[in-house]
């Protein structure tokens, strides 16, 4: 419920213009690693230090022009220029609205090719982020296109609040490939995902599970400690090998347990955004949790 509203208000035009005059001071910056590309390397940098990974997301989605979806496309492979030139220990994760798949599919899918084939070059990954269930088959698609031509340079996110999700990661298992699986961010409707929280962790864990019987790499991304030990204990059971899963969590979001894990040699990621329009992944980031609205607030009075 309470996710409902957060989602529902932030696309208030007046909520959206306070939030954004004040979010960034107000608590988004703990959400948002820099507005330019040499600072979020600089985080990742120092992430790196502390023995996990990280993959940068350059904020943005649903752009309403061509020329924006082309500027998109430069952006990541500056990204992967930079990566390379740093020699940091990161992928990209990119959102295919940001591409132009609002716009075009063929658009947004010429400019995924590109990103992809410069990622293979480079030995490097990129990884589709899933948006909202409109868009959740075009993504897939595209995914598949771009697998097969550069099966290792790509990867693709499953959310277990869709009820479709289990069918899409069997059809797609075949041969295996690399998914990270999330609970899901987006607000949706009761006729393709499921409403109760208990029902999308325990879809959550299955997905988990068969992915990896199913051997795919699998990304499990959660903050849920409770899910973590649930997962960890089947892979200790399973005897799955450690670099056929990684643990992924979100920047500024629960960062010691996910040092944790790597100090007990689990494979570790941190996602990481930066760029001026983080407005859209803030709100996600408040909805997910009370407590992060309840800052906000709070520090917003104090002013
Ligand atoms: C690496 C990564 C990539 C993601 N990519 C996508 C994507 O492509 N598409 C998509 O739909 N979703 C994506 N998500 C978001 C995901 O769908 C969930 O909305 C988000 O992870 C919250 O769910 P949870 O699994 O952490 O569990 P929850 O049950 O929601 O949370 C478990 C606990 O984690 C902590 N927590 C969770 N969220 C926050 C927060 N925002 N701030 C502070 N504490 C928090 C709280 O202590 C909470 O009790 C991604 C998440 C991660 C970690």
């Amino acid at each position: 419920m309470f996710r409902e509203v957060v989602l529902g208000l932030g696309s208030n035009p007046v909520v959206e213009g306070v939030i954004k005059r004040y979010g960034m001071q107000l608590g988004a910056s703990r959400f948002v690693a820099g507005r330019t590309l040499p600072e979020a390397i600089e985080e990742v940098r120092a992430i790196n230090q502390r023995g996990i990974k990280a993959t940068l997301d350059h904020l943005g989605e649903s752009v309403t022009s061509e020329r924006a979806a082309m500027e998109a496309k430069e952006s990541y492979l500056a990204m992967l220029d930079a990566i390379g030139q740093s020699g940091v220990d990161c992928n990209v994760s990119l959102k295919l609205t940001m591409l132009g798949l609002a716009l075009d599919e063929g658009l947004a899918a010429r400019h995924l090719l590109d990103i992809v084939e410069k990622a293979a070059q480079m030995h490097n990954f990129v990884r589709i982020d899933m948006e909202d269930s409109p868009y959740t088959t075009k993504t897939l698609t595209l995914f598949e296109k771009a697998y097969q031509q550069y099966p290792d340079a790509v990867g693709v996110v499953l959310q277990a609040y869709l009820y479709r999700t289990m069918d899409d990661l069997k059809r797609l298992s075949q041969p295996p490939k690399n998914f990270r699986i999330v609970k899901g961010a987006y607000m949706e409707p009761v006729s393709v995902a499921f409403p109760a929280k208990a029902d999308v962790d325990e879809n959550y864990l299955r997905l988990v599970t068969t992915s990896l019987e199913l051997g795919n790499y699998t990304a499990v991304a959660t903050h849920d400690e409770q899910m973590i030990g649930r997962v960890l204990k089947y892979v200790h059971e399973a005897a799955v090998p450690r670099d056929r899963f990684e643990f992924q969590m979100l920047y500024g979001v629960r960062f010691s347990l996910l040092e944790s894990l790597a100090r007990q040699g689990y494979r570790t990621r941190v996602y990481v955004p930066y760029g001026e329009d983080w407005y859209p992944y803030y709100i996600r980031r408040i909805a997910e949790r009370p407590q992060n609205l309840l800052f906000f607030m709070k520090t917003l009075m104090e002013r």
